[in-house]
């Protein structure tokens, strides 16, 4: 008999419950993996995410040839493509693991019921979230509307689960795949050299950052504010593609616990709460990434003729050095940093006044980590429009903010070198920086802007 793993956002062999239930039942197994860019409401990959998935799925495809399989990749609808490979296998029952989205729970729903018609038994657990969101709801039955409360809630409903080993070996059929470059996943023109040089997409590369992040975690607190100190994880993309289940890393984070990290891991514990809370707001708000959550902010007046403005933005040209660096580190390595993308989130926002769509829009495409729910939700935060946001009169001052995080300018240099030569790194205008913009827009008079079309607002 044969069980049909498919694999989704969970690109792992360790603590992955659909895999390790097909191992159990002693069944051959086939693993597969569709890429699905025809369903509708799917949102397709952008460019970063999908450097990212190439290299994963390379690895996954490795692990599994190790293990005694092959992984079969298919591209299509998986309403087609996985009743196609369940009969080319004579499979009696698929296994996957949950994913939240409402397109996709849409696809997994239908697929179900459709392949039980057929006698065939789909199977879905949970892998991706410690706590599902139905799980730990607020009074009313839906999503809580503020953290805290909610990630209290869900720590006192129970322990995260332990996580589940790797299966020792595995065994089953060949089936024809698809050629991984044939999936035109890789870019071209290539610009992922930046991309090569900091990751290592997979799981064993996930365990090596989570390794490395754990022996230095003390002082996660008030370090992951830095954005010049090498302080957070860097776990995202890892997390985003399931190279490594959350309960990992909360166990691992947990059992590396000190009296003198208590308060560190706890902290880094409540930014996984974070991601769980995101992903809770998105399923009871599917359209988290193109609606205003809190409603009475549809009545907002963005500006729309600022294309030159908005491009400086995008390409790190804005005159802001804290602003400027954070868009080229994201363009560079695919990635920025929390404090940076809160910075950048703003001054779009607030002091370009472009809506938070668009800026959310292209955090999707140039993101290795892009996720359906943290960008929209965080968009959403910041652009004071969401649950437990952050008002919208809090505009981050970007010239304080960088003098604060990173006093000696340290991580402006590195993606802005020609602030190498400025007399003020914070303030470059206020004296010699050759080769460096003047800024797009002053700060205080785009705050003033910003402050009144919220008053507006806020009368209306
Ligand atoms: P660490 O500090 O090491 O945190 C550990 C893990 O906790 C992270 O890997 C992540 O999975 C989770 N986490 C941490 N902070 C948050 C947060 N605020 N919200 C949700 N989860 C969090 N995160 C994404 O994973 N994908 C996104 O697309 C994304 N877009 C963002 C857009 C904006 C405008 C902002 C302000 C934040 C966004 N974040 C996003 C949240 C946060 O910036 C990143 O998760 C974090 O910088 C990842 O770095 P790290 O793994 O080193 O984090």
């Amino acid at each position: 008999a044969v069980t049909l793993v498919w694999f989704r956002d969970d690109l792992r062999i360790s603590d992955n419950p659909a895999l390790a239930a097909a191992a159990d039942s002693g069944d051959d197994v086939v693993a597969c993996y569709v890429l699905d860019e025809d369903t509708e409401g799917i949102r397709p990959l952008g460019g970063a995410s999908k450097w990212w998935l190439h290299h994963s799925l390379a690895a996954l495809s490795a692990s599994l040839t190790d293990l005694g399989i092959p992984l079969v990749l298919r591209r299509g609808a998986a309403a087609d493509v996985v009743p196609r490979v369940v009969a080319e296998s004579s499979a009696h029952a698929v296994a996957w693991n949950r994913r939240y989205g409402l397109a996709e729970r849409t696809t997994d729903a239908a697929l179900k019921a459709s392949l039980a018609d057929q006698g065939v038994e789909a199977t879905s657990y949970q892998a991706n979230l410690m706590y599902e969101p139905w799980e730990v709801t607020s009074g009313t039955g839906g999503a809580y509307k503020v953290f805290t409360p909610f990630w209290r809630a869900c720590l006192a409903s129970r322990t995260p689960r332990k996580p589940l080993p790797a299966p020792d070996s595995l065994h089953g059929p060949q089936l024809p795949s698809d050629d991984l470059d044939a999936l035109g996943l890789l870019p071209s023109p290539d610009w992922a050299q930046g991309l090569r040089d900091t990751w290592t997409p997979g799981e064993a590369g996930a365990h090596a950052r989570l390794d490395d992040f754990l022996d230095r975690a003390r002082g996660y607190k008030d370090n992951r504010n830095l954005p010049g100190v090498k302080g957070t994880s860097m776990l995202s993309p890892h997390l985003r593609f399931g190279e490594i289940s959350p309960f990992e890393v909360w166990h691992a984070a947990q059992d590396s616990r000190d009296p003198s990290t208590a308060e560190d891991i706890r902290v880094f514990g409540s930014e996984l709460g974070w991601r769980e809370f995101s992903w809770q707001l998105l399923y009871f708000h599917p359209e988290l990434a193109t609606v205003n959550y809190r409603p009475e902010f549809n009545a907002f007046t963005w500006e729309t003729s600022t294309r030159s403005e908005l491009e400086a933005w995008q390409r790190g040209q804005t005159g802001y050095p804290l602003i400027d660096a954070g868009m080229r580190q994201m363009w560079e390595i695919g990635w920025m940093h929390n404090r940076v993308r809160m910075a950048t989130a703003s001054f779009l926002i607030k002091n370009l006044m472009i809506d938070w769509r668009v800026g959310e829009k292209w955090f999707w495409d140039c993101l290795v980590d892009a996720d359906a729910a943290s960008n929209a939700a965080s968009w959403q935060w910041v652009a004071g429009s969401g649950a437990d946001a952050s008002p919208y009169f809090r505009i981050f001052n970007p010239v304080l903010q960088s003098k604060k995080f990173d006093p000696d300018g340290k991580y402006l240099v590195r993606f802005v070198p020609e602030l190498a030569d400025a007399d003020n790194v914070h303030e470059p205008w206020k004296g010699a920086a050759p080769g460096y913009p003047e800024p797009v827009v002053d700060l205080k008079e785009s705050r003033e802007r910003a402050l009144s079309a919220y008053k507006a607002l806020s009368e209306s």
